[in-house]
């Protein structure tokens, strides 16, 4: 099959000022489009043709997991964020955060103190696993927690290219800005 970059569900000055209308053009429509370029040209005789994305992620290596990987990490990134969402959690999201880090600022904090401590380019999560059970990850470049067999509910990008132009190297400024855009319905509905 072949793998579309679906349209962001905002205009591209929607998201600031946490982010720019530059770096949401650069990274959305010059980062996560190679991404989906590379992974349509490297998929072609993988045998991988036929799989879902996140099968693909599961079951791939180099080239071809670093790109389908990406593409999906950046659709769900763009996916997540609104520029009139809801800006906390509630019902049972809620409560499991309060029961894991303490409270909704507490895990804000522990969040970004995530991302802040990866060492170069990655991602930081908040994953569930089967049994409901809420964790924060980091993972290097293209690294997605499905394949720790978790199910993804929020990301930050903490790769340069997704903060320099507005932040230049303050990644924990960058990080802490993006709480004023997440919309947490769309996070509850990954739970
Ligand atoms: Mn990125």
């Amino acid at each position: 099959m072949t793998y579309t970059q679906p349209n962001l569900p905002y205009e591209m000055d929607a998201l600031e000022p946490a982010i720019s209308a530059r770096t949401v053009d650069f990274h959305y429509n010059k980062h996560e489009k190679a991404y989906i370029d590379n992974l349509n040209r490297l998929i072609q005789g993988s045998g991988f043709e036929d799989m879902e994305l996140e099968e693909v992620i599961k079951h791939a290596n180099g080239a071809l997991f670093n790109n389908a990987s990406q593409a999906w990490n950046h659709i769900f990134y763009f996916f997540t964020f609104s520029p009139d969402g809801r800006r906390e959690p509630s019902g049972r999201l809620a409560d499991a955060i309060r029961e894991t880090f303490g409270s909704f600022e507490d895990f804000k904090k522990a969040f970004v103190d995530a991302g802040v401590s990866l060492f170069g380019s990655g991602w930081v999560w908040l994953s569930r696993d089967n049994e409901g059970r809420l964790f924060i990850t980091q993972g290097p470049n293209a690294a997605n927690p499905i394949t720790d067999g978790l199910t993804p509910l929020l990301t930050f990008d903490v790769w340069e290219h997704a903060y320099y132009l507005d932040y230049q190297n303050r990644r924990a400024d960058a990080l802490s800005k993006l709480w004023d855009i997440v919309d947490w319905e769309v996070v509850e509905e990954r739970f």
